[in-house]
């Protein structure tokens, strides 16, 4: 959890340091790079019940070297501008790394969700919404938010209607943030987007024999245990679909009311649901309660997976953690200071800025079916189905040979929507890795793969800036 003493942005910036020696940019490039471009902090008055509550919060779009600049909503109350900075600068790096072409940006109001009604919450939204578009910090070109911690597809609904508002006719407005219901101009595979990135990213990471190897393991997602830190949004889809996609054994999880452990595997629905009956993951059938809350981080495990929030994995626990690869589904889960541990202990760190695009990355096919106004795989869909059947005929009456219905209907599919998103975000998920691994294996100084990632995410950005003759 955060807390006084830790600088969450002064951890991004030392990780941001250490990569930087590998780059051979100019001083004044990384310094233009490093810097948060605007920061917005406001205060706005919300009428709750009788009375009147001043309510912190923040947008920082931390590089406009693309635009719109891109990040989603947090709704804590451990929301400060330290934070709202740091997510903002991992926005950066994050969408260069997955070739998504937006800048950095985040947004936080300092509340705790839990302890306002729904009306109240729409008020709080609506109201900063507006602050935003006072500001010209909200726009399809400009700015575009997404959920985050706190936030959903129901928040990103009501920024929405505030902004059409606002802006009654603009063309791409719906554009104008990302995250929403499928049925006001969402798509299909947001919701579970980051989840399944962080499969199809670990997935990668477990396919190369000999990085395995190096980490006493055999290669292949299949069979590999995991403990699962956080069971939202994030970490109930890398579960659930690690589990059914990939045969992931889930031998732990941690939640805000306890841990619990269960070497034979957990099946994720079952506590899921168990949780919904009894309010908690504790008491699980066949499971064990863990003495504390953190306890399952310290479990021995292939896979650990933090999925809430920054600073879980801190110098006081990161010499008990005993999993050989650790996938950073939350942003910045792993300070600074504790990495050094983990890295001296042969642990594989997967960081955030990689393995938790998988977001932002849809939030990007979203934007693009915005402007586009149309679903994706309506113009091909039939036409590819009636492709596959006339093939699949042609090969019956050339063999004399009949294909069963069954066969027949997952030959002659078309893509639905939900099967592009899926696609594109595999094949953007699998592309970055490889773009990482490979700046690691060329550069034999890079001591880990967080720096190979700001290596390869500073190429990029700072080919950007080099183009316009800034900095020669
Ligand atoms: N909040 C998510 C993140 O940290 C998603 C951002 C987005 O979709 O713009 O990556």
């Amino acid at each position: 959890m955060s807390n006084k003493h830790f600088s969450f942005f002064k951890s991004v910036e030392k990780n941001f340091d250490k990569a930087a020696v590998h780059t051979g940019l100019p001083a004044g490039l990384l310094m233009q790079i490093k810097a948060c471009n605007a920061v917005y902090q406001m205060r706005f008055p919300v009428k709750i019940g009788r009375e009147y509550q001043v309510i912190e919060a923040y947008r920082v779009q931390h590089s406009h070297h693309r635009l719109p600049t891109k990040g989603g909503i947090r709704y804590s109350d451990a929301v400060n501008q330290d934070e709202v900075m740091a997510l903002a600068a991992l926005m950066t790096y994050k969408c260069a790394l997955v070739d998504v072409p937006f800048g950095g940006a985040k947004g936080g109001v300092a509340i705790n969700p839990k302890s306002y009604t729904v009306p109240q919450l729409q008020k709080i939204t609506r109201r900063y919404t507006t602050e935003l578009i006072r500001k010209n910090f909200i726009g399809p070109g400009i700015d575009v938010p997404a959920p985050d911690y706190g936030t959903g597809a129901r928040e990103m609904a009501w920024i929405l209607d505030t902004y059409l508002t606002f802006n009654h006719g603009q063309i791409d407005a719906v554009g104008c943030v990302t995250g929403k219901p499928v049925s006001q101009n969402g798509i299909r595979g947001r919701t579970e987007a980051t989840g399944r990135g962080v499969f199809y990213g670990l997935r990668e990471c477990v396919s190369y024999k000999d990085d395995m190897k190096a980490l006493g393991l055999e290669a292949g997602i299949e069979g590999k245990t995991m403990v699962v830190q956080g069971l939202g949004n994030v970490g109930y889809h890398t579960a659930r679909i690690s589990q059914h996609e990939g045969g992931v054994k889930i031998i732990g999880i941690a939640e805000y009311e306890g841990s619990i452990h269960k070497a034979d595997g957990i099946d994720i629905d079952a506590l899921m649901k168990h949780r919904k009956d009894t309010g908690s993951i504790l008491d699980f059938p066949g499971a064990t309660n863990l003495e504390t809350r953190e306890a399952a981080l310290e479990l021995e495990c292939d896979i650990l997976v933090p999925a809430a929030l920054e600073n879980v994995i801190t110098t006081e626990n990161a010499p008990r953690i005993k999993a050989k690869i650790i996938a950073e589904a939350a942003n910045g889960p792993v300070s600074a200071d504790a990495e050094a541990i983990l890295l001296k202990k042969g642990i594989l760190v997967i960081p955030d800025m990689y393995i938790n695009a998988g977001g932002v990355t849809v939030s990007y096919f979203e934007w693009l079916k915005n402007l586009s106004h149309m679903r994706f795989g309506r113009m091909e869909k039939r036409f590819n189905s009636n492709t596959y059947e006339n093939l699949v005929s042609t090969v019956e009456r050339l063999t004399g040979k009949t294909i069963g219905q069954k066969e027949r209907s997952v030959l002659t599919r078309g893509a639905d929507e939900v099967d592009l998103v899926n696609s594109g975000l595999e094949e953007t998920m699998i592309t970055a890795y490889r773009e990482i691994r490979d700046t690691w294996k060329r550069n034999k100084k890079i001591e880990d793969m967080r720096t190979a990632a700001f290596v390869a995410a500073l190429k990029k950005i700072s080919a950007d800036y080099l183009a316009l003759g800034i900095f020669p």
